[in-house]
């Protein structure tokens, strides 16, 4: 394929520009000369023989967004916190520190978690943090539990909620999790937790894909993006948005997370709940349910169902040290379906699937072949233009 006919697409991913309404902010800027030194980028080897694994989760989404509130079974304060979508391994500490707020308004200082992904190790931490006794209660527990099974990068808006069922109160909650959880994360930055901060690329063709706002997020976590001109970058399109963009190495997040727990007294239970019931048997007199998509089940919500996301990951290449969302012709021709690159110590993370209501944990080739090619695509394009 030639520059010039790649230079037709480019599409923005839906994670990270999950850009809901966009409004543009500035004037258009003058395509002139390249203003800055050519970028080079170390490029991904993409080819099927360097696939190591596939790997699916089922993300817990509800249309009308996360649920964060307390209620009463028998004589227990049951605080639920689930159904982040593709937005838990963000959101977390965020809806975690509000359901400790919820739990401290209770005079017992015995807490139980149920759940052992993300929201319940959080959960669990930030209970602890405030003097709680913490025992996690969890049928699963890392590596076998969907948070594992994340890209994962700083995407709080993606597959969290359908814009229109918004309301003010769900929006409030929202916007203070947000920020909470921006900030303890930028905390947990460095080797022991996994987290960094990379920058990534979205290639694209359309001048005005980097100017709109996130408008569910508030100004302090909508970050910077630069928007490079032609000549600027290596992409096959003609510009790239340029974002620096945190990365969370799940593995590392979640053990490292059960450590600390773990050193703070709590205690780990493998128990699996049929029904509230099996609740009320507990000893602790505060519960939070961090089940994710097992609250479906556990507690008859109907609005959950799953989003089904898939990785195909290549031979870790520790020289990549930037995420691309996009740019590619042929994986990301229907409007809504993107691809993303993810450099990871445990392998070069592709993605780009999200299948709504889709149970099954069967590998779906027809999706793997579209987020590898996809990739294979783009980087042999890039190295085409490097020899040029
Ligand atoms: C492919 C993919 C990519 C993703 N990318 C991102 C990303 O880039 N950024 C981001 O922020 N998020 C991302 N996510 C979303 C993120 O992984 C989820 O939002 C998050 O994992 C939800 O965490 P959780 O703790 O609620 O659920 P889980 O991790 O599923 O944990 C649920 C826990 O509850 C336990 N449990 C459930 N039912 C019961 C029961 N009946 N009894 C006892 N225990 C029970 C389970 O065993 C488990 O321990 C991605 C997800 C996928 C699949």
């Amino acid at each position: 394929m030639d520059r010039r006919s790649l230079l037709k697409f480019g599409a923005l991913a839906s994670v990270g520009f999950a850009v809901e309404g966009c409004a543009p902010k500035t004037a258009r800027p003058q395509v002139s000369a390249p203003r800055r030194a050519p970028l080079r980028l170390p490029l991904v080897n993409a080819s099927w023989d360097r696939v190591i694994r596939t790997t699916i989760g089922l993300r817990p989404h509800r249309p009308s967004g996360f649920v964060l509130k307390a209620d009463k079974l028998d004589g227990k304060t049951i605080i639920h916190n689930f159904g982040h979508g593709g937005a838990g391994m963000s959101l977390s500490w965020g809806t975690a520190s509000m359901a400790t707020d919820l739990a401290m308004a209770h005079g017992d200082r015995r807490a139980a978690v149920l759940g052992s992904g993300v929201v319940g190790l959080t959960s669990a931490r930030e209970l602890q943090r405030h003097g709680f006794a913490v025992t996690i209660y969890a049928a699963t527990v890392p590596p076998d539990t969907t948070s594992n099974m994340s890209l994962a990068g700083f995407t709080p808006t993606s597959g969290l909620i359908q814009f229109s069922s918004r309301t003010p109160e769900w929006d409030a909650q929202f916007q203070q999790a947000v920020q909470i959880a921006y900030r303890r994360l930028q905390l947990l930055i460095g080797p022991k937790y996994g987290v960094t901060w990379i920058v990534n690329y979205a290639p694209t063709d359309n001048e005005q894909a980097g100017r709109g706002t996130n408008l569910l997020l508030p100004e302090s976590v909508q970050g910077s993006r630069t928007i490079l001109q032609p000549g600027e970058h290596p992409f096959p399109t003609k510009y790239a948005i340029e974002r620096p963009e945190m990365r969370i190495e799940p593995s590392i997040y979640l053990d490292a997370l059960m450590s600390d727990f773990l050193l703070w007294g709590g205690k780990v239970v493998i128990r699996k709940f049929e029904t509230p019931r099996d609740i009320i048997g507990l000893s602790e007199s505060v519960v939070v349910n961090c089940t994710g998509l097992g609250a479906k089940a556990l507690f008859g919500d109907p609005e959950l169902v799953p989003l089904k996301g898939q990785l195909t990951v290549l031979v870790p290449q520790p020289e990549i040290t930037y995420g691309t969302s996009g740019g590619s012709r042929v994986a990301s021709a229907e409007p809504g379906v993107g691809i993303h690159m993810m450099p990871r110590s445990d392998g070069i993370i592709l993605g780009g699937t999200s299948q709504r209501d889709v149970w099954t944990m069967e590998v779906d080739e027809k999706e793997r072949t579209r987020v590898v090619e996809g990739h294979i695509e783009l980087f042999n394009a890039m190295r085409n233009l490097a020899r040029t």
